[in-house]
């Protein structure tokens, strides 16, 4: 493992793309407008990006269609596109520190975090959704004799794909690898806050042989490049993953336009139930990971913690401790555990949930309000409070930073009623040594995906999505190729 200073040292031989991806060539965007993308630790600026709006966006989508009409990437064999995929996931192999260093730079995520899950999770996610291509069957429908229904499974056409800052590459790449798989083009609009290494993948997709126009990233604002590719009339799938705010309009978008299917991974407030059975010290633990992770900048986060009364005092003494493993530091020293959150606007979020919670009453029992100093990051503490009820905004919403609220609970219909008091609805994890209880729980939580004694596990075999409005559409899996392919039945007469 290298040291802070080897990373940094590294980091500054680093040649950032900066224009936008279109047709496989990079480009400034038409009206020649750049904005900055900083550092969050050092709020140094660290390159000015193409800033794409709605021609670059009409430029990039028309690429795509033109290559997806000549079927260059669509109609090749199965098996040359899985190679193709393959090699694209081992060039990201042998560029994993790169990456590992784009988005630490550009969002503030500690560098350990890229190392040992973003980077080797979206080289899986390639390299798994590559070996699908081949392996994946039309159908023919049991009809009656005489007669032949063959159900194929064709490529959507133009995919546009909106993605958020906190997981950068990872997002990306659970989106543009089913996509690209199920044989559509992409135009890709990553999030305004990190976009230096969807840039690098999209060239190293080139690089592996994905034919230009297959692949195109318009850098840009949420409000013009978004939403210019959100209405255009010639994209047939929008992918979402973002806020629940910003999933509504897109649903809108697409009402008011050519009513393109839209798939949506939105915010999320997820409960974390602690039954008074529980392995003590592994829930505090998976209670800490569950919310401390990444600064907290994780839509999975258990914001939520309801802890059976009985043990309440107990299981409070062993998260305190728990929590001791996570303190903001430099991203770049392998050591930390927590970056600075990703900016100024993130931090003062931070700032008012955490002083509305005091006024409605909840105790803080770790951090509390973060000690901002100018130029030097934007830094957070670890913070828990205790003493909330699901009457506080600090409980009923998305705060996407460090912040912890804690409740207790007497019996397991109390717990469930109190999970699922929300909007939201994509993770729930629960702690209980009664294998029952466990089935039962998991069962009446309305959430997409449940995790019974660990947190935040998953693989790339398995589904990632949420219901309420955490969103309809789901990530990874078989069931993220369904997503990107219009069912089309042929039916003969024979
Ligand atoms: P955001 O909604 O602000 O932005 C997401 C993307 O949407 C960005 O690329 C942004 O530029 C774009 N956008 C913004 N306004 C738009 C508009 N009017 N039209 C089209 N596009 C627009 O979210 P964020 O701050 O980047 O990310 C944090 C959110 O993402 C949190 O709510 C988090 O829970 C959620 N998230 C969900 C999942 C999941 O799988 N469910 C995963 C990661 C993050």
């Amino acid at each position: 493992m290298k040291t802070r200073d080897e990373w940094l040292a590294l980091s500054q031989t680093l040649e950032f793309r900066n224009q936008a991806y279109i047709n496989g060539e990079f480009r400034a965007a038409a009206s020649g407008r750049v904005f900055p993308t900083q550092n969050p630790a050092t709020e140094t600026v660290l390159t000015e990006i193409a800033e794409c709006d709605v021609s670059d966006v009409d430029l990039a989508v028309e690429a795509a269609r033109t290559v997806f009409r000549a079927g260059t990437w669509a109609e090749l064999d199965p098996g040359q596109r899985k190679r193709i995929m393959l090699k694209w996931a081992d060039l990201m192999d042998a560029h994993r520190d790169e990456f590992a260093l784009l988005d630490t730079l550009e969002m503030g995520k500690p560098i350990s975090e890229m190392l040992s899950i973003d980077v080797p999770d979206a080289i899986d996610c390639i390299r798994w959704t590559a070996e699908c291509i081949d392996k994946v069957y039309g159908e023919i429908a049991p009809t009656a004799a005489g007669t032949l229904a063959m159900i194929h499974h064709e490529p959507a056409g133009v995919v546009g794909a909106i993605t958020p800052w906190n997981y950068p590459l990872m997002m990306v790449c659970w989106k543009i690898a089913p996509a690209l798989a199920a044989g559509n083009s992409v135009v890709l609009k990553p999030s305004e806050k990190a976009m230096l290494s969807a840039l690098r993948l999209a060239e190293l997709a080139s690089e592996a042989g994905l034919p230009d126009g297959v692949l195109n990233v318009v850098p840009g604002f949420g409000h013009t490049a978004g939403k210019a590719l959100a209405l255009h009339m010639d994209v047939n799938v929008l992918a979402f993953t973002g806020s629940t705010r910003v999933a509504g309009m897109l649903m809108g978008y697409a009402g008011e336009s050519n009513m393109k299917r839209v798939w949506l991974e939105a915010g999320g407030k997820s409960p974390n139930i602690v039954f008074a059975d529980a392995d003590i010290e592994k829930a505090a633990a998976g209670a800490a990971a569950a919310i401390f992770s990444n600064q907290g900048e994780v839509c999975i986060a258990c914001s939520r913690l309801y802890v059976e009364n009985s043990i309440k005092d107990e299981f409070m003494a062993a998260l305190l401790k728990a929590s001791e493993r996570y303190r903001a530091g430099d991203p770049l020293d392998p050591a930390t555990t927590m970056g600075p959150v990703v900016d100024q606007t993130q931090l003062q979020t931070v700032e008012r949930y955490i002083g509305s919670a005091i006024e409605e009453g909840g105790q803080v029992v770790l951090g509390g309000q973060p000690e901002y100093q100018p130029g030097k990051g934007f830094f957070v503490k670890p913070t828990i409070i205790d003493n909330t009820h699901n009457g506080m905004k600090v409980v009923q919403e998305e705060i996407f930073g460090p912040v912890l609220a804690v409740s207790g609970f007497d019996t397991e219909e109390e717990a469930l009623a109190l999970a699922n008091d929300s909007r939201y609805g994509l993770g729930a994890a629960l702690w209980t040594r009664d294998i029952s209880r466990a089935h039962r729980v998991s069962r009446k939580i309305e959430s997409g995906m449940v995790w019974v004694n660990t947190w935040g596990e998953g693989d790339s075999t398995v589904p990632f999505g949420g219901v309420k409005g955490s969103g309809n559409g789901r990530d990874k899996s078989l069931h993220a190729l369904e997503k990107y392919v219009d069912i089309k039945n042929v039916f003969i007469r024979l």
